[in-house]
């Protein structure tokens, strides 16, 4: 189920499982089991390189270094989702030496992790991120990126939640050297 409402119809308290209507409509019940996931990704900034985080193209001067695009929020998002599932990380899946994904659009990694996810039966609950970077200002691309990703999971934007957050001049961060990003997802 992708997007609709889930209602909880009997909570087994002392098991990690919940009863549900797994769609609109259906009568039967089924058992699902909520899983979480976490993710963690840095790129350094380096000139001359596109900035890209969330699938969104951001004007800056610097560009993060990496196989692919270097997404750091979709590769956070990437591995949130493989984490929750049990499938491993982004690196076993997408490896950084294959010329398969050279300067891909990571946008087409979170497709292709969703899709894995997808064919093992498991549905999106929402995901949260932070984006730490000391600049440039993201809050202008902060919908777009809420909008891309949603498309990327086939899921309703209000389901994914962006934040961005400076490190106040602190660490390689701090300096501009790299942006990071990370995070959590809920599935079942
Ligand atoms: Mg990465």
């Amino acid at each position: 189920m992708t997007g609709g409402v889930v209602s909880v119809w009997e909570c087994r308290f002392g098991e990690m499982g919940l009863w549900i209507p797994a769609f609109a409509g259906m009568t039967e019940r089924r058992e699902v089991t909520m899983r979480i996931g976490s993710g963690y990704d840095v790129h350094r900034l380096i000139p001359g390189r596109k900035l890209v985080l969330g699938g969104v193209t951001i004007p800056f001067e610097k560009g993060l270094l990496g196989h692919s695009d270097a997404d750091v929020l979709v590769h956070a998002l990437c591995d949130a989702l493989l984490g929750a599932a049990g499938l491993g990380d982004i690196g076993l899946h997408f490896p950084d030496t294959s010329p398969e994904f050279k300067d891909i659009y990571s946008i087409r990694l979170l497709e292709m992790t969703y899709h894995q996810l997808r064919d093992k039966g498991f549905s999106i609950v929402n995901a949260d991120a932070t984006i730490f970077a000391e600049s440039p200002k993201l809050s202008p691309y902060r919908e777009k990126m809420r909008e891309t990703l949603a498309r990327a999971i086939e899921t309703d934007p209000d389901r994914i939640n962006i934040k961005a957050t400076t490190t106040e001049g602190l660490g390689m961060i701090g300096k501009g050297e790299g942006i990071g990003a990370m995070a959590v997802v809920l599935i079942f």
